[in-house]
């Protein structure tokens, strides 16, 4: 049985004419690559504006009343300017002139940025001389603006079974009442994985302009390995601490149809990149740790009280306080008479002296006080579970760099072991972990 690739191609991978041929070139080189997801022009360098992002402040204007057309133009031009080095032999003035007329008409700001993937969109298929889907038929929000997975995959699969290949914009959809719903910022990374799903697909690849994800930040440690394998699990407890590459959203479709999703550059199609799947099976791990993530901004509120730990409902009455109070926990280190509670520090902002009153009245602790300024680092890898003395490892790293740990906890899956520093010991930390498990592991 032939195989089905689906391809999703970034704002960046998009940019501009030239990357445009690359996307081509990745296209055409592989049969099996059948549908693509295409993003709207990206930045084509650092300064430059998405046009996405050229699209949300041009509508501004326009559902104001204002004039607007200058905004416009520029958003036009970006697109005549592929259509002309590409030498291709199709107009998108039909269209500028029904989006005009959209914006005027008010038709909502998701439509206005749902316009940079359905233009782009169409200039790939003319391109690849591919079919050209709307996902705005194929695509379902409910009521509520929650994507219908269901409705969309039987009516998307009955599409997609009957076309050879096709371009789908990413991003957006349709809402019952037909107007245009987009998802969150980087939402095409979800329409990918909704289309690799209805296609039924042996591999969704995301194509990017890196190559896949990195053990650390390369903010922190200087050209940092990639990750080759990561399951799902892995990758959401470090999206979770701040490794952003993939739309969070993008993992579920994929994920309960068991597709794999390959992480791949653009700029470098022969790189690897990192492959995402349910179940890394035997494939052994390089290093016992998979990637390290962390975030700062985290506060502890330290509870002291002798016999906690033979009082009847202490926890339970301090984490009401928490509830009424609408802050989210972290992370609750305890010892037999303290206990910590880990939140970010902008949950408890302009709340902090109502939390420790209200936590004295119905505890009465011998002490209290808040701490913040604390990063949370999470050391993420399935390889942990094999193997002892990995927390032992962190610690002893810590310890060498000379940095105070204020908090560790496992999570009971031993997919992760999460450590709290202070936050100027933040990078101090997550070097020293990444040179144990990475620069020096035996
Ligand atoms: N163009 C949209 C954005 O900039 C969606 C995407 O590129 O995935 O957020």
């Amino acid at each position: 049985m032939k195989q089905i690739k689906v391809v999703k191609f970034g704002g960046s991978s998009l940019a501009d004419a030239n990357q445009f041929k690359k996307v081509a070139g990745i296209v055409k080189a592989d049969p099996d690559r059948r549908f693509v997801v295409a993003s709207a022009p990206g930045k084509r360098f650092s300064e430059d504006t998405k046009i996405t992002d050229m699209l949300y402040s041009c509508y501004e204007v326009a559902a104001k009343g204002g004039d607007f057309e200058g905004q416009f133009a520029a958003i036009e031009s970006r697109y005549n300017s592929i259509i002309k080095d590409l030498g291709l032999n199709v107009s998108l003035d039909k269209e500028f002139v029904q989006i005009k007329n959209g914006f005027i008409g008010r038709a909502g700001r998701d439509y206005a940025a749902s316009r940079g993937e359905y233009l782009n969109g169409k200039l790939l298929a003319a391109y690849l001389g591919f079919e050209f889907i709307d996902p705005a038929g194929y695509i379902f929000f409910n009521e509520s603006g929650v994507f219908d997975l269901e409705k969309t995959t039987a009516v998307l699969s009955e599409k997609l079974a009957k076309t050879e290949y096709a371009v789908i914009p990413g991003f957006y959809g349709s809402m019952p009442n037909d107007t245009i719903k987009t998802f969150s910022r980087g939402g095409s990374d979800v329409t990918g994985s909704i289309v690799a799903r209805a296609a039924n697909a042996s591999i969704y690849e995301n194509w990017t302009d890196v190559s896949g994800f990195l053990i650390c930040d390369p903010r922190i440690v200087e050209n940092p390995e990639g990750i080759t394998t990561i399951t799902y699990r892995e990758l959401r407890e470090l999206s979770y601490m701040g490794a952003g590459v993939l739309h969070e959203d993008a993992i579920f479709p994929v994920r309960t149809a068991g597709i794999p999703i390959n992480i791949k550059n653009t700029n470098a199609p022969e790189d690897a990149g990192t492959m995402i799947v349910a179940d890394a099976g035997d494939t052994p791990c390089k290093y016992t740790i998979t990637g390290i993530a962390g975030k700062k901004g985290f506060s502890a509120i330290n509870i002291e009280k002798d016999m906690m730990n033979s009082e009847m409902g202490f926890v339970r009455k301090v984490l009401e306080v928490l509830e009424d109070n609408k802050v989210n926990l972290e992370h609750i280190p305890s010892g037999i008479d303290t206990m910590s509670i880990i939140v970010n520090s902008a949950s408890i902002q302009g709340k902090e002296e109502k939390i420790i009153k209200m936590i004295q009245e119905e505890v009465a602790p011998d002490h209290i006080d808040i701490e913040h300024n604390i990063a949370l680092i999470a050391v993420v890898g399935r390889g942990m579970r094999k193997l002892r003395g990995t927390s032992g490892r962190i610690f002893s790293a810590l310890a060498h760099a000379h940095v105070n740990v204020k908090m560790i906890d496992q999570g009971s899956s031993e997919l992760n072991v999460i450590v709290g520093v202070a936050e100027e010991d933040f990078v101090t930390a997550t070097k020293a972990v990444y040179d144990m498990f990475v620069l020096t592991a035996e």
